[in-house]
């Protein structure tokens, strides 16, 4: 296998609603790499439109810590403010990265630091956020998908992942949807080439 061929690990995090979804989805459609996202098991319930299999597997408390005691987690965390658990599947990764995809984590900053202990994977990370909390605030409103107790919860755990901006290799801010996305094709555009000059 080339170094071309290889498969890398990308971990996006960032306060939620600060539109990481939307720029993943974007990036994935508009950047010429092999981007492919990994889907996260959580225990929380679907938002409208949400899909099992799409956009994450949709599992029972039951059925995630079964998953969790039988070690099927690359990392997972219960979100403390409303309590729901998120988790990185080892199958979703292994497969990936084995199909020499360039996959991309969504996942929050503890399951971030998680993913970094395990020393092999490299990942390349980027933070993005909206520029601040109020900003985020006004944009989680317009997204009108959560409850005002939701609100109050993800404000207080932006606050907190705010804090771990300077643990990632690289910042965006999410001004607008396209200029993200440029701006992370051309990071990751950067990564392949040092990959590819640090091989030859
Ligand atoms: P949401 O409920 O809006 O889809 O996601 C809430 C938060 O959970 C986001 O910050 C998202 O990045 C994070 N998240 C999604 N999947 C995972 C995962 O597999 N592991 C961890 N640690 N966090 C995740």
């Amino acid at each position: 296998m080339n170094a071309s061929d290889e498969g890398r690990l990308i971990i996006i995090s960032g306060p939620s609603g600060a539109g990481k979804s939307t720029v993943v989805r974007q990036l994935i459609e508009q950047c010429e790499l092999p981007l492919v996202a990994s889907i996260s098991a959580t225990t929380r319930t679907p938002r409208l439109n949400e899909r099992h299999g799409v956009d994450y597997f949709f599992l029972t408390e039951e059925e995630f810590a079964r998953r969790r005691r039988h070690g099927d987690f690359l990392e997972c965390k219960q979100n403390f403010g409303l309590q729901n658990w998120y988790g990185t599947l080892k199958e979703q990764v292994a497969a990936g990265l084995n199909a020499g995809k360039w996959l991309i984590l969504e996942i929050d900053v503890e399951g971030a630091m998680e993913v970094l202990r395990h020393r092999e994977f490299d990942p390349i990370t980027i933070f993005i956020h909206p520029g601040g909390l109020d900003e985020l605030e006004r944009r989680l409103r317009l997204r009108g998908t959560e409850t005002a107790e939701s609100i109050a919860a993800r404000l207080e755990t932006a606050a907190v992942e705010m804090s771990y901006l300077t643990r990632y290799r690289y910042e965006v801010i999410n001004d607008t949807v396209p200029a993200a996305v440029d701006e992370i094709c051309q990071i990751l555009q950067q990564a392949k080439e040092l990959n590819e000059c640090s091989k030859s």
